[in-house]
């Protein structure tokens, strides 16, 4: 039987949440420091959509976003993608506009999902949900509003890649 596979990179800022996110994703797991397992790339899980078996492969970053030195190998052959910001940083909103440029200078036009994490520290909000929405508007992407803290909205990011991806 035939199998798709999507490699999926998630970018952002640092401590937006992305490797949590992945971890919870991948191994239902949430910790407060996790720390990347040195030598593994990404990490996978396999879902059914619409009758067929689809693994996605996450692939996280050991942190080099916070110095803008995320090789080409990280986005070679992505097919998707998470641009993630948190609730409580400001500057992690502003740079999704030039994440995305980013991908898409490495990987051309690949479904995209905006991703605003940390949605259970709504009360500490730094984001207007109008911003956000515009935001996703201007990058021609959907938003989902995430915590993946609390379990909230994590499978739907990767659900909705997968049909995307499917759909081509
Ligand atoms: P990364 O640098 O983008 O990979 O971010 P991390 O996954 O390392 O997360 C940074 C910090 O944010 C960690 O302390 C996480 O436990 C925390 N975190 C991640 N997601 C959430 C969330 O949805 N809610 C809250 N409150 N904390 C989160
Ligand atoms: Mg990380």
């Amino acid at each position: 039987e035939l199998e798709v596979a999507i490699k999926v990179v998630i970018v952002g800022n640092g401590a937006v949440g992305k490797s949590s996110m992945i971890q919870r994703y991948c191994k239902g797991t949430f910790t407060k420091d996790y720390k990347k397992t040195i030598g593994v790339d990404f990490l996978e899980r396999q879902i059914e959509l619409d009758g067929e078996e689809v693994r996605l492969m996450l692939w996280d970053t050991a942190g080099q976003e916070e110095f803008d030195a995320i090789t080409k190998a990280y986005y070679r052959g992505a097919q998707a993608c998470v641009l993630a910001f948190s609730t409580t940083d400001r500057d992690s909103f502003e740079a999704a506009h030039s994440w995305k440029m980013k991908v898409e200078d490495e990987c051309g036009e690949i479904p995209t999902v905006l991703v605003q994490n940390k949605i259970d520290l709504l009360d500490q909000s730094v984001v207007d949900p109008e911003e956000a929405d515009l935001l996703a508007r201007a990058l021609g992407c959907r938003l989902l509003r995430t915590s993946v803290k609390e379990d909230i909205n994590v499978n739907a990011v990767f659900r909705h890649l997968a049909a995307c991806c499917l759909a081509e």
